[in-house]
């Protein structure tokens, strides 16, 4: 059907609709917002509600759906989750006033990069929209790299603050480097231009949970990104930004400004402030791998939603605001690296650890502040609502009290916070002047403005009230004027004030009663006088909410002027916040100040797992030493049975660098962190099916990245390696890597390398700075106690034998891996020897019984196997893994 033969309804849906293909269109008509066509057909299918038709009778009915509009949050958010984009129509002008057509408009362009809604934000993390610009359209050949000029220029914004930074990543290492970066920002949208080359592609669009928009390359220019900017701030150079040499990052900060512009007709800048800088060389670089493997902010195991958070966030996270909560994410997400801003977080740490009812006070205090700077974004971008605007004067009444104690303290970074202190007084008087505090969230229904604010307010408000009564006077008139006692003056949407009279009492009604309704029992009337009433009453209301509209929009301008102090008092709550929560955390849990330098030795003095010793363990956490520095202890190599607590232990040492390096407090007796540049791990096997790389590659990949990347400084945890081949190419590799980690002429960082292959221990006796540790542990009989006790020495078996029996295998593949394995020390490893013919021949294996819960998915793959047609090493090696994965936990 052509737009010509559409009712007027559809066609203008149609007209808006061709200027937002891309979204599902939220087109409002009465109390309803309704999808069409395949809108609808899309979001009754991801939004699990009916799909029906418009007209149904015409032989051509158009598919619809609806959602009401006061539910409308909840339906958006599904959409945007399942990757769509959502545009708002309103209906852009009173239905009753309009003469024909009402004129509907687009309001607001939903993208999960540019949000603002409370509803729709998760709290305690930030929301980044990002864009990447990349130098050329070709890769240049490696042999022409220039390593320092960039490589990419990224921008990142976060909409519900305004926050706003480029950087450039440069040298040949950048596709690693910006693959990282999105690890750790996770941005929700990211914009990148549309005609990179497909390897390039491949790199950005591998990230998870982000929704991609390719675009024309005319949205990198740097001409015109340099005057969005400039037009933006109003400046005539970047210059005062520090953006002196930069062309990439703002190559990519200019798409940003051109989609935010085109997805918010509204604006959506109005709250940006600044541009920061990022440069490299103030932060703790941390990879993908690593963030995941330490499990920093999330669980390597998330869908299983009922276990313990386990995460470095969740143990250090007792803030109290939502602005402390991201902010100390964004902290442990970037450890800084030279020691006087890290010594000054500690110092108020301490402090704050040491006073402790300031502490408590302090921290209660903070509870009735509310996200200032969410806030402040909104009420920049013309979105806050009544209760925004409470909720803001509720925290600035915190203020005063909060300043107050924090100008008692000492050390040099709350000083600072302290001379920086604004109780925002002002921003508080105001809010108290005019918003009442039962406002709704609305603006449009009135009942925002406090009486004694604006004189013509107050007397529209007036001849409301007073109308009304004269309405309701009017019952008591009629009344006595016709004698029915039972008759009514009330109101509704459709016609307004009405008398209503009972079917018996209608002889008595008079004749200047103009009829309006009939019902089953009552008949409905109006008369001149009510109308006219009516009309006042109804103009009056009208022009009241009108113009309590208008005055809370001149709220929110004042407001909007002071954004630049109610973003600044945002962060520096959120600091107060997280040093409070770190100093809460330090003393519960018993954690010391760490000592830092510029050093290279780190010695840590009965650390703990900050995770692991919280977690209910049978014989509580047993904490360990570690020594390492530049010379004679550069790598520690640690063997020890399965289930020893190996990988644990290179975990726990890494985090011990890391919280110190956030200024946190840490789990040990004492700490001495000699800085490190980065923090590289490679734990575990995980297959990239996806990205078309088994177990064996990534491991390898990983640890190429390592090697290629780490520097003296860095601090390298290798939780086994060449695990995934066999044993002699393994074993070969891990040497080599070892050698090469080790040797000052190539890298010489430190390192921890857990590892099965004993061989490995060799090492120390050969090479120098290596020191074999191992983990303790004591025979008993067939049982075998785990010590947990880190000493200096090597182990000389594994007793993964003994770990497959903790898990269940059965008893005859037990008796014959231990069978096997006595032959094979016998032999020297010798695969030449031929596996000596089964000495007892296993019985059946009895079937399972049924009322048992569901053995492990390892026991039924046990039970499957054919162990004895393997050679013993075949054999050995099966088990090494089943071993390995049995440590690893579900999920691999
Ligand atoms: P595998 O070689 O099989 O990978 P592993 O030696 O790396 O094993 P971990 O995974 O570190 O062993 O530890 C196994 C379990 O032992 C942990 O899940 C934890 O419950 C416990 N554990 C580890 N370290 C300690 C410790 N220091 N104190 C108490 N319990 C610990």
């Amino acid at each position: 059907m052509s737009d010509h033969d559409l009712p007027p309804l559809m066609r203008q849906y149609r007209e808006i609709k061709r200027a937002y293909r891309d979204a599902i269109l939220f087109f409002r008509v009465g109390d309803f917002y309704e999808m069409f066509y395949e809108d609808a057909q899309e979001a009754s299918r991801l939004l699990s509600i009916a799909l029906t038709s418009r007209d149904k009778a015409s032989p051509d009915p158009i598919p619809l759906c609806g959602v009401p509009y006061h539910a409308a949050t909840g339906y958006i958010a599904k959409l945007l989750k399942a990757g769509r984009t959502v545009a708002l129509c309103e209906q852009v002008e009173d239905p009753k006033q309009a003469k024909g057509l009402v004129r509907r408009e687009v309001v607001r362009l939903y993208t999960p990069g540019t949000l603002i809604d409370t509803e729709l934000l998760p709290a305690t993390e930030s929301n980044f929209l990002a864009a990447v610009a990349p130098a050329s359209r070709q890769p240049r050949p490696p042999s022409s790299r220039d390593v320092r000029a960039p490589a990419f220029g990224l921008a990142a914004f976060d909409a519900s603050t305004g926050e706003f930074w480029v950087a450039e990543l440069d040298g040949d290492r950048a596709d690693g480097a910006l693959r990282d970066e999105l690890a750790r920002l996770e941005p929700r949208e990211l914009l990148y231009p549309g005609d990179l080359p497909l390897p390039m592609q491949t790199l950005l669009t591998e990230q998870k949970g982000i929704r991609f928009c390719a675009k024309e390359r005319s949205w990198f220019d740097l001409q015109t990104a340099r005057q969005s900017l400039q037009d933006l701030f109003g400046v005539a150079s970047l210059d005062g930004f520090g953006c002196q040499g930069l062309s990439l990052g703002l190559e990519a900060a200019g798409a940003v400004i051109r989609y935010v512009r085109e997805t918010q007709p509204s604006g959506g800048l109005g709250h940006v402030r600044r541009l920061l800088v990022r440069r490299s060389g103030g932060e703790m670089h941390l990879d993908g791998a690593t963030i995941r493997n330490l499990e920093l902010v999330r669980p390597l195991f998330e869908s299983a939603s009922q276990r313990q958070d386990t995460t470095l966030l969740a143990v250090l996270d007792r803030t109290v605001t939502t602005m402390g909560s991201r902010l100390l994410r964004e902290w442990i997400l970037r450890p800084l690296l030279q020691s006087p801003p890290i010594l000054a977080r500690l110092d108020a740490v301490e402090e704050l650890v040491r006073e402790f009812p300031s502490r408590v006070s302090v921290r209660a205090s903070l509870k009735s502040v509310q996200d200032i700077a969410r806030l402040s974004g909104r009420i920049s971008l013309g979105a806050a609502t009544p209760r925004d605007l409470l909720a803001l004067k509720q925290s600035a009444e915190a203020l005063p009290d909060i300043g107050t104690k924090l100008s008692g303290f000492r050390s040099s970074l709350l000083q600072e916070l302290s001379r920086g202190w604004d109780n925002l007084t002002d921003v508080r008087d105001l809010i108290e002047r005019t918003i009442l505090p039962e406002a709704p969230h609305s603006i449009r229904d009135g009942g925002i403005i406090k009486d004694g604010y604006h004189e013509p307010l107050d007397e529209l408000r007036r001849t409301c009230k007073d109308g009304k009564g004269w309405i309701l006077g009017l019952e008591a008139k009629e009344r006595e004027r016709t004698g029915i006692e039972s008759l009514k003056v009330r109101f509704n949407q459709v016609f307004g004030y009405y008398i209503e009279v009972t079917k018996a009492n209608l002889g008595r009604v008079p004749a200047d009663y103009i009829r309006k309704q009939t019902l089953v029992n009552a008949e409905r009337f109006v008369t001149p006088e009510l109308k006219e009433l009516e009309d006042r009453v109804t103009g009056a209301d009208l022009k009241l909410k009108a113009l309590e509209q208008e005055l809370f929009e001149q709220v929110r301008q004042t407001l909007a002027l002071e954004a630049q102090r109610l973003q600044a008092m945002g962060a520096a709550l959120a600091q107060l916040d997280v040093l409070t929560a770190l100093a809460e955390t330090a003393a519960l849990n018993q954690y010391v100040r760490p000592e830092v330098d510029e050093g290279a030795v780190v010695q840590i003095s009965e650390g703990r797992h900050p995770v692991v010793e919280r977690l209910d363990l049978p014989g509580g956490f047993i904490a360990n030493d570690t020594f390492l520095d530049l010379e004679g202890n550069r790598l520690l190599i640690i063997t020890g049975p399965n289930m020893a607590g190996k990988s644990t232990y290179l975990r726990q040492v890494a985090l011990i660098v890391l919280m110190a390096q956030i200024g946190s407090f840490v789990p040990a007796k004492s700490a001495r962190i000699g800085l490190v540049d980065r923090i590289f791990t490679r734990v575990g096997a995980s297959d990239n099916l996806a990205g078309g790389q088994s177990t064996f590659m990534v491991e390898m990949t990983e640890t190429a990245q390592i090697l290629n990347c780490a520097t003296a400084r860095s601090l390298i945890l290798l939780d086994e390696i060449g695990r995934g081949t066999s044993t002699y190419d393994g074993l070969s590799i891990a040497w080599a890597v070892a050698e090469h980690i080790q040797d000052r002429s190539r890298l010489g960082a430190r390192a921890l390398f857990a590892t099965h292959y004993h061989e490995m221990t060799e090492l120390a006796r050969l090479r120098d700075g290596i020191k074999n540790y191992t983990v303790l542990v004591r025979e008993r009989d067939e049982e075998v106690l785990f010590l947990r006790k880190i000493v200096e020495g090597a182990a000389d078996r594994s007793y993964g034998i003994h770990v497959a029996r903790l898990a269940g295998l059965p008893q005859p593949v037990l008796s014959r891996a231990s069978e096997v394995l006595a032959q094979l020390e016998q032999s020297g490893n010798n695969t030449q020897v031929p596996p000596e013919p089964i000495t007892h021949h296993p019985s059946p294996i009895p079937p399972l019984d049924p009322s048992l819960p569901p053995p492990h998915p390892i026991v039924e793959e046990v039970r499957q196997m054919d162990l004895f047609s393997m050679t013993p090493l075949e054999a050995l090696n099966r088990l090494a893994d089943l071993q390995r994965r049995l440590g690893e936990g579900p999920g691999k």
